[in-house]
């Protein structure tokens, strides 16, 4: 009993550890970020812009990676503030755009524009970037990722709908588990990351697929979750 106390308070440490690391890698990458950033918007080769392009988009993977995996060891206190959903969607879809091009996939978005929501915004963006993300991703063939908002009694859906390579019943049932990924360069983190922040804002996700035909993905939050998380 004692020996397996020790185990979990070492685990514990460990935890918090690697989440304080990683909290503190950031801060260097941020730095390199804006300098890679400046350098790019001087008179530069094709190709050196080329080569800038990958160190910022490899950069903002390790942050999304280091992101997923801090709201899992460490759901910080972080304010709920109001604001508009179909305004913020389009706000990511904007900035998702740079990763949806090269695929062929376009972002189409509708919505009802009297829609507001009351919960931490850097956290439901993440939510949002790690699911229209896998979106563009299942569209090996290009299309159109669309994406609704609307609002139901006292709810707020977002459905993300792709026509990309679906899952079977038992795949489905594998997503949010830990680790589960079948990319070549995926971390299963996403996903696992967006149940839990989904789950502490008292709201849900629900996944309906076809093998072959698509997926739809829909967040549901209530509108206010005060609660902080
Ligand atoms: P990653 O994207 O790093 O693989 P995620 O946690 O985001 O990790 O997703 C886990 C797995 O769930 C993916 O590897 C993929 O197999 C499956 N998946 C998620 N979203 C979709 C989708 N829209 N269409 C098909 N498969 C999906
Ligand atoms: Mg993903």
């Amino acid at each position: 009993m004692e020996i397996e106390m020790q185990k979990a308070e070492k685990l514990h440490v460990l935890g918090e550890l690697a989440a304080s690391i990683a909290h503190e890698i950031r801060n260097p990458m941020t730095v390199v970020r804006g300098f890679v950033q400046l350098l790019c918007s001087r008179e530069v080769s094709e190709e050196d812009k080329r080569y800038m392009k990958l160190i910022i988009d490899e950069l903002d993977r390790a942050e999304e990676i280091i992101n997923d995996y801090l709201s899992l060891t460490k759901p910080q206190i972080e304010k709920a503030e109001t604001f508009d959903v179909v305004e913020h969607v389009r706000h990511i879809a904007n900035v998702l755009s740079s990763c949806a091009k090269p695929r062929n996939v376009e972002i189409e978005m509708k919505g009802d524009s009297s829609c507001s929501l009351t919960t931490n915004q850097v956290r439901f963006s993440q939510v949002l970037v790690n699911l229209m993300k896998n979106g563009i991703e299942a569209m090996t063939k290009g299309g159109t990722l669309q994406v609704f908002v609307c609002r139901k009694d006292e709810h707020v859906i977002i459905e993300i709908i792709d026509t990309g390579v679906g899952m079977t019943r038992d795949e489905i049932n594998r997503l949010g588990t830990p680790f589960y990924s079948t990319k070549e360069k995926g971390t299963g983190l996403g996903l696992m990351a967006s149940y839990r922040i989904v789950q502490l804002m008292n709201g849900k996700i629900q996944v309906d697929s076809e093998k072959g035909k698509g997926t739809c993905f829909s967040i549901i939050l209530p509108q206010s979750s005060r609660k902080e998380i």
